[in-house]
């Protein structure tokens, strides 16, 4: 049977990012830009004002210099004049910095009078001026192909003019599930049906790892109808149903993808939760089943789905980050097949300690409940103790962490 090392190098050698589009500027936050931005101009355009004050040539002036206060100029009203030397044109933040003018006095550092001012702080030559170009050059590279984009981001693009940019578009994951026994969210289980709640957490993790999530419903145990549904799943970038993938008699999934022209790749990881994992391709398309239980459905999703999602996307480093971590408790060592243990994670002076939940069994939400992070073990790995240094695969920062 497959590592996990291997099964999601598998995975990643037959993921590729999808192709380009352009989107407007506004709608590309999250996703990865497919090309490197060059500047189309200086920024800032022209020397300007740091400050509200007023600009001078420095020449000979000196704390107690008298200046004549020739004019003024606010943001967006350049003064077009050349300004004398041994005169003043007041200035507001933001304007260009008059031409014969090199130093920026602040407001509160003079002594006006009607029509002059009388500098009471020791100046600099050039002091408060933002000088062109300063922030980036024309043809200058502003972020490399590959790069998120956050906020950071797209203020630095609105800054150098991209109203739109070309990325690589949010993954559109298809989810059905399967199983006679279940029903949807919203309606009452009758006597030995459960909530499809695989759905809801599969969608919730994969729309924050920036999946576009399209529900293909409720599958039965039952050719014809996964037939049908499968079908509605063909289109989306990356195909993904729940349950149905072990070896019990209604486990027909592997079966219908089959119908569909299905490559496997590899089914059976070496893991604990989520041994049953299947993955290949339908055409272009990754197509993943992961086992029904919920634990370990949210496990195969967090460790091969998720990575799949983030290489169509263009992120370069699609894996979980790793993260140094405390026990909090004992953790009893590896068993026959490398272990994903959930748990939540908090700080306590400069390190996070790790909890694990109390309950990993496979088919308990509540294992998840509070989960951020998850600590892998080795097959036949020692326990390990309270105290421990070991290092956690991390789904997303712990809640309360502060990131600067
Ligand atoms: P299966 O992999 O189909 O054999 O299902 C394994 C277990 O997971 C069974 O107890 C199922 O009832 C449960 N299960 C399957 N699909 C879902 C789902 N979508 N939501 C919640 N539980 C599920
Ligand atoms: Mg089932």
């Amino acid at each position: 049977m497959l590592s996990y090392e291997e099964a999601i190098a598998l995975v990643l050698e037959n993921t590729s990012p999808l192709p380009a589009i352009e989107k407007p500027l506004d709608e590309a936050c999250g996703l990865v830009l497919a090309e490197t931005v060059y500047a189309r101009w200086d920024m800032p355009p022209a020397d300007n004002s740091a400050m509200d004050g007023f600009a001078f040539a420095f020449a000979n002036c000196t704390t107690g210099t008298t200046l004549p206060v020739v004019g003024q100029t606010y943001a967006g009203h350049p003064f077009v004049q050349s300004v004398p030397a041994g005169t003043a044109v007041r200035i507001m933040t933001g304007a260009p910095v008059p031409a014969g003018c090199d130093t920026v006095v602040p407001l509160e550092d003079v002594a006006q009078t009607e029509n002059n001012i009388c500098l009471q702080e020791h100046c600099e030559i050039g002091q408060h001026v933002r000088h062109a170009g300063e922030e980036f050059q024309r043809g200058e590279s502003l972020l490399p192909a590959g790069t998120c984009l956050r906020t950071g981001e797209i203020g630095l693009l609105a800054a150098a003019g991209f109203a739109r940019v070309r990325v690589h578009p949010a993954p559109r994951v298809a989810i059905l599930s399967t199983g006679d026994e279940l029903v949807e969210l919203g309606e009452q289980p009758g006597p030995g049906q459960i909530v499809n709640s695989n759905l809801h957490l599969l969608s919730a993790r994969l729309r924050e790892a920036g999946a576009e999530v399209i529900p293909l419903g409720i599958a039965l145990d039952d050719e014809v109808d996964l037939d049908q549904r499968l079908c509605a799943g063909l289109q989306a970038d990356l195909l993904l149903t729940s349950g149905g993938v072990s070896v019990g008699d209604k486990d027909q999934v592997q079966d219908a993808f089959g119908r569909h022209g299905f490559k496997k790749i590899f089914w059976k990881v070496a893991i604990k939760p989520g041994k049953p994992v299947l993955f290949g391709k339908i055409g272009s398309q990754p197509v993943f089943g992961l086992p029904g239980n919920p634990a370990a459905s949210a496990a195969t999703c967090e460790l091969f789905t998720i990575p799949a999602l983030r290489r169509l996307a263009g992120h370069k480093d699609p894996l979980p980050p790793r993260l140094k971590v405390r026990l909090a408790t004992a953790v009893q060592g590896g068993g026959k097949r490398q272990a994903f243990i959930w748990g939540r994670l908090h700080l306590e002076k400069d390190s996070y300690i790790f909890t694990p939940s109390n309950r990993q069994g496979s088919g308990q939400n509540r294992s998840l409940q509070g989960a951020c992070s998850l600590l892998p073990l080795l097959a036949d790995s020692p326990d390990l103790k309270e105290g421990d240094e070991v290092e956690v695969l991390l789904m997303r920062l712990p809640d309360g962490a502060v990131v600067y």
